[in-house]
């Protein structure tokens, strides 16, 4: 078992985990930022993650974990591994999310969709509407870290690695600039882990 503070150690030493002083793309400034998708760079550390999350779904009869491409799809592949199921993932088509490349669920079986990090939830609800337009059962969400406060309503339980709250500040009221703090925008070459 892997305890909150093990996990927030993976995510800073894979470069998941910022903190400092951000200007966000909204506009906000933030003590903390997140990029859930780099630590799918670290085969090892992405799979001590997976399998903490798998673990929370063994005995479900799931047979197929699925996954919004490209981000979650090493994520998914991983799970699957995990759990001794299939992997696939859905994409857009004409910006209405799908199973291509010959993919397909039965009708009946169990599913797991998967995906690094959930706000709103929005691809997840796609991809779930995906798995039951095929007449198959998502029974669950496996997402790395909740960003939603738990409020993501995307029509299967969510369970998440960990849950994440980040304080955001307007600039004319952000603790960090008072403080002299220097900002950096994420993504800048001036952030190197
Ligand atoms: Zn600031």
């Amino acid at each position: 078992m892997l305890s909150r503070e093990e996990v927030l150690d993976i995510f800073r030493r894979t470069g998941v985990l910022w903190e400092g002083h951000f200007a966000l793309t909204s506009g906000l400034h933030s003590g903390r930022y997140l990029q859930c998708a780099r630590v799918q760079q670290f085969p090892e550390e992405n799979t001590l993650l997976c399998h903490e999350l798998a673990a929370r779904f063994k005995d479900r009869g799931i047979t197929t974990v699925i996954g919004p491409a490209i981000g979650a799809i090493i994520m998914a592949y991983e799970m699957a591994r995990q759990l001794g199921a299939r992997c696939l993932f859905t994409e857009r088509e004409n910006g209405v999310m799908t199973l291509r490349r010959s993919f397909t669920l039965e009708p009946g079986e169990k599913v797991l969709v998967v995906e690094d990090v959930i706000t709103t939830g929005g691809s997840v609800r796609e991809v779930i509407e995906v798995v039951k337009q095929h007449g198959a059962v998502p029974v669950g969400v496996g997402v790395l870290v909740d960003r939603s406060g738990g409020r993501a309503d995307v029509g299967a339980p969510v369970e998440p690695l960990i849950t994440f709250d980040i304080e955001t500040y307007q600039p004319g009221d952000c603790p960090l600039c008072r403080q002299g703090v220097p900002v950096v925008k994420p993504g800048s070459r001036q952030l190197k882990p």
